[in-house]
């Protein structure tokens, strides 16, 4: 199953990607629209949707990526990972963290799949990350359990005011991350059982056409599974929460030499078998 956040409505979206079907109409209001309550109900979408058929040919709407917001555009928390590859803690001079790095990306950073970002500052710099959306309550979940509390899988961009974020004494992480736009998400939420392995996904970053970063999620220090075990070890996950799962090797900053976005720069970020986010860069005014 595939959905997306449309006008704040929460859609299906066909196996081809190319049409839309309004949950709410399509249930007779059992789901949705609000997404939230698509999160909070969400073992029973599951099961309802594979009750049903539903005729995206008959039903559906054509739609285009820049009219879509991020899958869960309003959770309750968001977490994020730092330096959760050993190739990029490698290219950061970091050592490999014995324990999950955790920061929040500010709900106002949330964005859609397409649009424009606007640069915030000298030195924004792009991070593809895989993010995990929550499907079912998560309270000292094991690692073996902790993939049936997963609704679903998206693409997500961390971009990163480096200055902002690295700023000595006491480097704060979240707000140079949460600039207006800086989280895009999206094009739709894929459910685990749509990939062919959800510990193995290819994800990759192209700033212009070329690539930039380049990886796949086996490579994660702490796997999704992991991620959950350890978070919902410290607070209750909800429907609906977010994961930024952190981002390989790769980064503007820790090029020689350091190179980050300029007006004009087009950057994609794919998840292969999800999807991919374009967000073209445009100086702030
Ligand atoms: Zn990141």
């Amino acid at each position: 199953m595939r959905i997306a956040t449309r006008a704040g409505r929460t859609v299906l979206v066909s196996p081809d990607s190319a049409m839309a079907v309004d949950l709410a109409k399509a249930s007779g209001r059992m789901f949705g629209p609000d997404p939230r309550q698509v999160y909070d109900a969400w073992g029973e979408l599951v099961r309802w949707h594979r009750a049903v058929a539903i005729d995206f040919a008959r039903d559906g709407e054509r739609f285009e990526f820049d009219e879509l917001e991020a899958p869960s555009p309003d959770p309750r928390q968001v977490f994020a990972i730092g330096v959760n590859y050993r190739d990029h803690a490698d290219e950061s001079g970091i050592a490999y963290p014995e324990q999950p790095t955790v920061f929040t990306k500010f709900l106002g950073s949330f964005a859609g799949p397409a649009g424009d970002l606007e640069l915030a500052g000298e030195t924004v710099d792009w991070e593809a990350e895989l993010v995990v959306v929550i499907g079912k309550a998560a309270r000292n979940v094991a690692v073996e359990a902790a993939w049936s509390h997963v609704a679903g899988l998206t693409v997500g961009q961390d971009f990163s005011e480096r200055t902002i974020q690295l700023a000595v004494p006491v480097p704060q992480f979240s707000l140079g991350k949460s600039f207006t736009g800086f989280a895009p998400q999206g094009p739709w939420l894929v459910t685990p059982d749509e990939v062919p392995d959800p510990d193995r996904l290819p994800i990759s970053c192209a700033v212009n056409g070329g690539t930039v970063q380049s990886s796949s999620t086996e490579h994660l220090i702490f796997p999704v599974p992991a991620l959950i075990a350890h978070l919902s070890s410290v607070l209750e996950l909800f429907p609906g929460d977010v994961i930024f799962t952190g981002t390989p090797s790769g980064v503007g900053g820790a090029r020689t030499p350091q190179r980050f976005l300029k007006d004009g720069d087009v950057v994609e970020t794919t998840v292969e078998g999800v999807g991919t986010l374009r967000q073209v860069c445009v100086r702030a005014k």
